[in-house]
């Protein structure tokens, strides 16, 4: 078995990793390495918890020499803001023996305060792409003596809409740089950018036997109402070993509700993470969770990606996700590097058809149980859920009753779309060959 020992890594970077007590690559890492030292380009598909972080800080660690500038060699750019706070403590871990200046710098926060630590030189530099193209266009950040530029979570990035300013970034840098880039899931997206901006990089994947959901025991419920849902979620989380959970739902409305509900009966045993939170409460709740002092967080996919948290028991999805990628994201939260982790889907009859697309995209099956008998059944539907099924019953109706509800139609519609929450917005990616996919669920739905 290789350990890394075998990588011959420089003593200060093999001293880090011993105190860090890891001893043996993940395949990720192992693949990685030849063809980061190379210097050829690189696509890595790898999702969190891969170990894909270190998949790229190592190689480019194990060549660091000494240069003297105080403009960024390396430029690490990540989705979010606590993804850079991740990463940044990542690098500054494996150099604790370096003399690397790492800085993380991302939105949100005084721009100003940021831009004399960048003139106060920095070697490695993990950004958020809004905030790194602004820097780059006042000169405050400088491509000057770029070597590497690493783009992890591309899939993600350009989920959120990052594009313009990728490009905007790119533009900026002079060709002559190693590309490392890594994403998830290979959408669209990631191969229009590939093709418009890279040059054929060499694509390393990690076999599906690689990945970490073998580790994950993937459990489901079929709930007829999200009230339903509250009542099993609090059931669950009185059996023992739920220590350490994450709740997901799909917007922050939803999310406040579910922590509203689970302080009735569990008073300061969870925290609520979603973007209308500031940066700081977002940091804080984090670190609450991690330190043990919140037992789980309820969380939209802000959270989903990226972020490293130890130790997550349960991954619970109160509702679906809308997107099958999202569902992997979500549920790689628990079983990470060496831990095995469960997974609970609550899904009610809409969300069905996407738990087919989840389940087809990673070839298996959730584990469907019976509702526990104890659980009370509730027969109302909240606001949220009887807007949905609203616009699913009129957008059949014109076919049947002709212009009037044509008109009925479209104000529901804009009432939706205005603030309910829910599956209005389309899906911005969509993974390679989805049309075959989806006739593949289609096929396999009529079968069941
Ligand atoms: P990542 O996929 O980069 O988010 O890493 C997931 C987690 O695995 C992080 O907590 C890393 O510190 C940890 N990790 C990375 N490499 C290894 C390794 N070789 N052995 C054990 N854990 C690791």
């Amino acid at each position: 078995m290789t350990t890394f020992n075998d990588f011959d890594l420089p003593k200060s970077l093999q001293k880090a990793l011993d105190d860090m007590g890891f001893v043996t690559p993940t395949p990720i890492q192992e693949r990685a390495m030849p063809v980061i030292l190379s210097g050829r380009d690189m696509m890595g598909i790898a999702q969190t918890g891969t170990g894909k972080t270190f998949a790229y800080l190592l190689p480019i660690l194990k060549q660091w020499r000494f240069v003297q500038a105080d403009t960024p060699r390396v430029v690490i750019i990540v989705p979010t803001r606590e993804l850079v706070v991740q990463v940044t403590e990542e690098v500054e871990k494996l150099t604790a023996y370096m003399s690397v200046r790492a800085l993380g710098i991302y939105g949100g926060v005084n721009i100003n305060t940021q831009k004399t630590k960048v003139y106060e030189g920095v070697d490695i530099l993990v950004a958020t792409p809004g905030r790194l193209m602004d820097l780059a266009l006042d000169n405050v950040v400088r491509f000057d003596a770029l070597q590497k530029l690493v783009i992890d979570e591309f899939d993600e990035i350009l989920n959120l809409g990052f594009r313009v300013q990728v490009t905007s970034i790119l533009s900026m840098m002079k060709q002559k740089r190693q590309n490392i880039l890594f994403s998830a899931t290979m959408t669209d997206d990631v191969d229009e950018m590939l093709n418009d901006f890279f040059d054929f990089p060499e694509e390393v994947s990690l076999a599906a036997s690689g990945t970490p959901l073998e580790k994950i025991q993937q459990l489901a419920y079929h709930v007829p109402n999200f009230l339903t849902k509250i009542n099993l979620l609090k059931h669950l989380l009185q059996e023992d070993g739920y220590n350490r959970v994450l709740v997901f739902v799909n917007n922050k409305r939803v999310a406040d509700l579910v922590m509203e509900s689970l302080e009735e009966d569990f008073d300061g045993q969870f925290g609520v993470i979603h973007s209308n939170k500031s940066q700081n409460y977002r940091l804080n709740t984090m670190a609450s969770f991690q330190e043990g002092e919140l037992r789980g967080i309820v969380t939209t996919d802000v959270m989903a990606r990226g972020l490293d948290i130890t130790d997550v028991t349960h991954v619970i999805n109160m509702e679906f996700s809308e997107a099958p990628e999202q569902y992997i994201h979500r549920i790689g939260r628990t079983g990470r590097a060496d831990k095995t982790g469960t997974a609970i889907s609550l899904i009610s009859p809409k969300e069905q058809e996407l738990q087919i697309e989840a389940e087809i995209l990673m070839e298996k099956e959730l584990e469907l149980l019976p509702i526990p008998e104890s659980v009370v059944i509730a027969d109302r539907f909240l606001d949220f859920e009887k807007e949905k099924q609203k616009v699913k019953i009129l957008l059949k109706r014109p076919k049947q009753e002709g212009g009037e509800a044509f008109h009925e139609k479209k104000d529901k519609n804009k009432k939706v779309n205005l603030g309910g929450p829910g599956k209005t917005k389309p899906r911005k990616t969509k993974p390679r060959n989805r049309g075959a996919e989806k006739t593949k669920a289609a096929k396999r739905k009529k079968k069941r």
